[in-house]
């Protein structure tokens, strides 16, 4: 029994350990909202929290810089010219199937149509900036007021940050990495070190020496992480916690509210652990179940972050480590995915964008539908990686229907549980799709490798 237990530890110990700090950070966030904390005391109690979440962020930058130029770099660019087309249209795919699986169970359950009048929802006028900033506080304290800043932009066109945003322009003045109004541009990042991966590839020897330093910050980059792991407990215990003492008083969730909840988890579910495993299955014939298995620990961080941006360090190590996924293809299709490819998100906005209109008793034809359904897929693809962007984002849905964005607030409140649901689905679709793309790819790969054994940049 004590080798079992043993060994048992020495393979599951930290996903047990984290599992068991989600537990321990509700409870101890439900026990702690009675006494009635100071903002300050708060603040103290949430530091271990923030903590977390600042050395995941801390990662990102190198992580998919470095991903990104060593993987591109050591492909062949007709293998990776595939591997791209392939990633991306499968990202495509599996988001509008979300969105069409979000559609059919919010038409089907209804639940913007209660048994009886709910109470008044107060309506305040809602505005948002969609160039929203890295730091969750920020949406945190928004959040508390219901009060966002909208600026002059209410639909999608050429010239909005969402899409200029995707070359980005650094402020040499202030600082050397390229960033939006406030925060983190990771598509911008990711398609700047896509292009240079590609390029050094082509350059051949004369790129080594760049591709090497990528290879090597890679390298300890993955060495941080696994040192950092035996934090993340800790940190997740309060990061729970902390999030549920700020809450706004869950005694007053409606029973459409009820429902819209459980619409939206109940697609999540039908999305990420029927449908998604169901495409893998059709695609590598491999049983998924054991391959999500390997990806659990990430899913942890997942719900207890809410941002796929900040897990990528942990599901790159899961696919590396315990899903035996190519190095070269995880580091191209992770951090493309956790940047475009949010299944839940797209989900999530066809529900709530239906569910609103349900509410003001307004009668959606199958044109605006059809709309919904292509908004709500760009919007997941605009939206960050990061806490309740997609609540941001949500207004493209809104306005391209004419629905008032002033009714996000109808959902405001159990937003910030739903969302690390769908961030959960966000990363597993991210993961799944490595493993697929591993096994499609796999012979295009070994013909590559076969050709061009001069120079190997990749390890
Ligand atoms: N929090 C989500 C993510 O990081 C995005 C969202 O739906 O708000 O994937």
């Amino acid at each position: 029994i004590r080798a079992y237990v043993k060994d048992y530890c020495k393979r599951n110990g930290l996903l047990t350990l984290s599992v068991f700090a989600v537990v321990t950070g509700c409870v101890l966030g439900f026990l702690l909202r009675s006494f009635n904390l100071s903002t300050q005391a708060k603040i103290y109690f949430s530091f271990p929290g923030e903590l977390l979440m600042r050395m995941l962020k801390m990662l990102i930058l190198p992580l998919i810089t470095s991903s990104l130029m060593s993987g591109l770099s050591a492909m062949d660019t007709k293998a990776s010219g595939r591997l791209g087309v392939l990633t991306i249209t499968y990202y495509l795919w599996t988001t509008f199937i979300a969105v069409i699986v979000g559609i059919v169970l919010v038409l089907i359950i209804h639940p913007g149509t209660g048994s009886e009048k709910d109470g008044h929802h107060t309506k305040t006028l809602v505005t948002f900036d969609l160039r929203h900033d890295f730091i969750y506080n920020d949406l945190k304290e928004s959040q508390a007021n219901y009060v966002y800043v909208m600026p002059d932009y209410h639909n999608p066109q050429l010239g909005h940050p969402v899409f200029l945003e995707i070359t980005p322009a650094p402020d040499i003045k202030y600082k050397i990495v390229p960033s939006t109004s406030k925060g983190m541009n990771v598509l911008g990042i990711v398609i700047f070190s896509a292009t240079m991966g590609l390029l050094l590839g082509k350059m051949g020897e004369r790129g080594a020496p760049l591709v090497n330093v990528c290879q090597c910050i890679n390298e300890c980059v993955m060495k941080i992480i696994n040192a950092a792991m035996w934090y993340f407990p800790f940190g997740i215990v309060f990061l729970v916690a902390g999030k549920i003492l700020d809450m706004h008083d869950p005694a007053h969730l409606g029973e459409k509210l009820g429902m819209y909840f459980i619409t939206v988890l109940s697609g999540l579910f039908v999305h990420g652990l029927i449908l998604l495993p169901l495409f893998f299955y059709f695609f590598t014939r491999r049983n998924p179940f054991p391959y999500i298995r390997g990806l659990l620990q990430a899913l942890v961080i997942a719900l207890a972050t809410s941002s796929s941006s900040a897990t990528l360090p942990i599901t790159m190590k899961c696919l590396l480590e315990n899903c035996g996924v190519d190095r070269q293809i995880a580091r191209f299709v992770l951090p493309v995915g956790a940047t475009i490819n949010m299944d839940g998100t797209a989900l999530y906005e066809a529900v709530a964008a239906i569910f609103i209109a349900q509410v003001n008793e307004y009668d959606l034809d199958f044109g605006q539908l059809v709309t919904i359904s292509i908004t709500a897929t760009a919007a997941s693809i605009g939206a960050a990686g990061i806490p309740q962007a997609g609540l941001v984002t949500m207004v493209i849905v809104l306005t391209s229907v004419g629905l008032p964005p002033a009714d996000i607030s109808l959902i405001v409140a159990i937003d910030w549980v739903l969302d690390r649901f769908r961030t959960m689905i966000n990363v597993l679709g991210d993961a799944l799709a490595a493993g697929i793309m591993a096994h499609i790819c796999k012979k295009d790969f070994e013909k590559a490798a076969a050709r061009d054994t001069v120079i190997s940049f990749g390890n």
